[in-house]
Parts: C-alpha cells; structure tokens; sequence
C-alpha cells in the first residue's frame, strides 16, 4: 500500500508549531476586543457563484485557483479562497446591514490552487477585517492602523505601508480610457499576460510582475493624475490621518486592485524578509461589493493578512534569538509507580486541573529516575511523587524541580496528605 501523506501545499501544523499559531491568534483576538470589533465565522464551503461574483471571473483567483467540485446534489461548491465575499453574503443574508455599521473580524483557512512555495501554499490561514457601513476617511485609516498596530503588538519590524488611491468609479473610468489607449500604443513591447490583460482587466498591468513592463510603464498615465478634485482631498485626508497616528507610509500609484467594486484607499503591507512573497497584509475600500452580491449599496472597508507570512516573520525572530515565546510548561510533573500509586496519582491529577492547576501525569511506569528525567524537561516548577510506600501512607512528595524567582532552591522538599488537593495546590500553585 502506498503510503499515506497530505495533498501537496495543504500543510499539518504540528505541537512544535501550533504554540505560535496559538499566540497570533489570542493576540489578534485580544487585539480586536479592545478596538470593538467582533468576530464573524463564516462556513468554509460556499455556492461557487459567490466568488464569481464577489471576487470576478477575470481574477486569477476565480479563474485559476479555486478548489470547484459539485457536491452529491449537484450544486457547484467552491471551498473558500478569502474572506470577504463569504462575509458579505452572510451580512447580507441575516440583516446586519441594517443594524447599523458591522465592524467584523475573521480568522482561519482558506484554498486557492497555486505554486507551493515559501508562504504560498494551496490551504492557508488569513486574519481578515471587514467593517462595513463605514464611509468616512478616518475608518480608512483606522482600519489600516488595526493593520498596522496587530504587526506591532506581534513584534514584527522591518515593515512597509504602502498607499494609493483608485478614485471614484467615475475616476477609473476615465482613468481606464486614458491607460488602455497607452497601452495599445505600447502593445508591442508589453508582456504578453499584459497584452491579454490591456482590455480584459487593463488596471492589473500595473501590477505585472515583468520587469521589462514595469520599466516601461514608468511613462504611463498615472491613476493619481485622474482623480477628481473630491477623491483627491479624500485621499490627502486619509494620508493626514495615518501621519497624525504615527503610521509612516509610501505611496505607491501602481498598487492597484483590478475590480470595479474597489475605490478610494488601497494599501498593502510588505516586508523586506519575506524574497518573493513579500505582502503580508493586504486592503482596501470596497464601495460596490455589497451591491454586487444583492445588498442595498454600503460602503465598506477591510484588509486581510496572510498568517504563514507572519510565521515565517516570527519565526525568524525566534531564530535571531531577540524574542522567545511565553512557556507553555505545566505547573507540576506527576510522576507515580505502582498498583496503588498509579490510581492515587490519577485521582490526584484530574483534581488539580478542577481547581485550575495544569498537570501532567506521567503515564509510563517506568522507572522514577527516568520518569523524573521527563518531568525536568517538562519545564514544569514541581514534581510530585506518588510510590506505593507514598500511597500506604496516604502521602504525595512535591519537589521543587528548578530554583524558584524567590530563591528557594532546587530539590526542596515537601510532604503533603494526599487527599488534600488544596493543600498541593498551596504549594504548587503559590508561585506566579
Ligand atoms: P499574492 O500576490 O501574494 O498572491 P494576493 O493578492 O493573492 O497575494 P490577497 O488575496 O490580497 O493576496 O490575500 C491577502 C494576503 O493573504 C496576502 O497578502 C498574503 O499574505 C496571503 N496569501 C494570499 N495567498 C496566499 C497563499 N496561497 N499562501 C499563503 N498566503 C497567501
Ligand atoms: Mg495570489
């Protein structure tokens, strides 16, 4: 039989992992608590005329990536490839919109059929904001400090803010007729995606990844020269807001999002560690999306952030050695051996972590020396002993496995009733 192993770029997070995972998430949703935004969970299979729709079938995301099978009743399903649309739909479906404005936070997987490759991979993890109902710049730039401020509390340096503004839709098309005129006249020297590009979705050339198309594109006309004087004063004060936040940021008149539904703010988060896949958060507004998807018409706002980027971000702090992650050890190591001991230490144990204490039962049976070994390397402040000489006597001896932060010394001694969880409790649990 061949051996069993997960689909290539769906990736298993193992215990070594999970602990990091675990930290982005609690500081993420800590992180929101305080800001007032609340969490939305969505399913993670959807009718795939959702992301036809709400992402657009000339994206490479709808057109190449999803993960689209029907299911036994002949639906076409499409397991999620973001956030937004799902949150929309869902917004939507259960009246919120009406509610008044909905200041929304996701988390978890998402699939898209792509290259596997450092921070790119077929099943990944997003932490997504989405407020939607909220039209006025200082959202703008307080959704992107709620960006910018997670990355901060995560400790993660080293990071760009990158800006720009797609106007109006009345802007873009003007703006559109202006580039593709451009861009037929300098069809001969574009790449050829680009050249497929110019009518099907011409703001994405912007974005090629070509360098000779990018050289080239230096003399484009700029969106920003086509924003209407309105758009323009809206994106200074957007510009004002984050300044006066202390967010530093670049602007970047080629950061474009290719669909109609997307105006005004657009910005992106990059770091100078990641090589190739450099974004780790990515946004903006998103006026005409909720209209799109059967909505009356809301302004909206949101960002995504890739969490295997801010892995390997953190991850190379931990490597650095500039940031450790709190310990997760157990407060006490049970170590017991014996006919009358092994039941007396389970007793024991599940007691304990009624009261709140974390606790591990070494289950093993093997010798105390190898068992005590374990109970070092747990990390764990105390062991407890239960022999069967210890369970005759209806005792438990705690032992002090490292110096206390007070100074009491490693291999101290105590003798408590077994019985008395409390009491153990006292000892054990007494330190910070
Ligand atoms: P990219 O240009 O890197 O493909 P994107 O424009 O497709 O990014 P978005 O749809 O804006 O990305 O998603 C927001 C964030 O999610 C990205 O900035 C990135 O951090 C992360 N992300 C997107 N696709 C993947 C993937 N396949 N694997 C891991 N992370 C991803
Ligand atoms: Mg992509």
């Amino acid at each position: 039989m061949s051996k069993l192993q997960s689909l290539r770029g769906l990736v298993d997070l193992l215990p070594a992992q999970t602990p990091l995972w675990q930290h982005i998430e609690a500081t993420a949703r800590e992180h929101f608590r305080r800001a007032g935004v609340a969490e939305i969970r969505t399913p993670l299979l959807e009718h795939t005329e959702l992301f036809a729709r709400g992402i657009g079938e000339a994206t490479d995301v709808v057109g190449k990536e999803m993960y689209t099978f029907l299911d036994r009743g002949e639906r076409s399903c499409t397991l999620r490839p973001e956030g937004t649309a799902s949150v929309v739909r869902a917004a939507i479906e259960h009246g919120l919109l009406s509610q008044g404005a909905q200041r929304l936070w996701y988390c978890g997987p998402m699939f898209r059929y792509e290259r596997p490759q450092a921070g790119r991979q077929r099943q990944f993890h997003q932490i997504g904001v989405e407020w939607l109902g909220v039209a006025d710049a200082a959202s703008d730039a307080e959704v992107i400090a709620l960006a910018w401020d997670l990355l901060a509390a995560l400790g993660v340096g080293g990071l760009a803010l990158e800006l720009n503004s797609l106007g109006s839709p009345d802007d873009r098309t003007a703006y559109r007729e202006q580039l593709v005129a451009w861009l037929e006249a300098h069809r001969d020297h574009l790449d050829p995606d680009s050249q497929a590009r110019i009518h099907a979705n011409p703001l994405r050339v912007l974005d090629s990844k070509n360098p000779d198309t990018q050289a080239l594109l230096a003399g484009a006309p700029t969106l920003g020269a086509a924003l209407a004087p309105e758009s323009r004063e809206r994106f200074e004060a957007v510009q004002a807001a984050l300044t006066a936040l202390g967010i530093p940021f670049v602007l970047n008149p080629r950061l474009v999002r290719g669909l109609d539904y997307y105006s005004h703010t657009a910005f992106e988060i990059t770091s100078s560690q990641l090589g190739a896949q450099a974004t780790v958060c990515g946004g903006g507004r998103y006026d005409g999306l909720v209209q799109q998807l059967g909505g009356a018409p809301t302004p909206a706002i949101g960002w995504a952030l890739g969490m295997e980027r801010l892995v390997l971000l953190l991850e190379q702090r931990l490597a650095a050695g500039d940031w450790t992650l709190p310990a997760a050890a157990p407060d006490l190591y049970v170590v017991s051996r014996g006919a009358a001991a092994e039941p007396a230490a389970l007793a024991l144990v599940v007691a304990l972590r009624r009261l709140g204490l974390a606790v591990e039962r070494d289950c093993s049976g093997s010798a105390f020396g190898k068992q005590l070994k374990r109970a070092e390397r747990s990390g764990a402040a105390w062991a407890a002993l239960i022999g069967d000489d210890e369970a005759a006597a209806g005792q438990v001896r705690l032992k002090r496995l490292h110096q206390s932060a007070e100074g009491s010394p490693a291999g101290e001694e105590r003798l408590v009733a077994l019985a008395d969880p409390a009491a153990v409790m006292a000892v054990v649990g007494g330190e910070p």
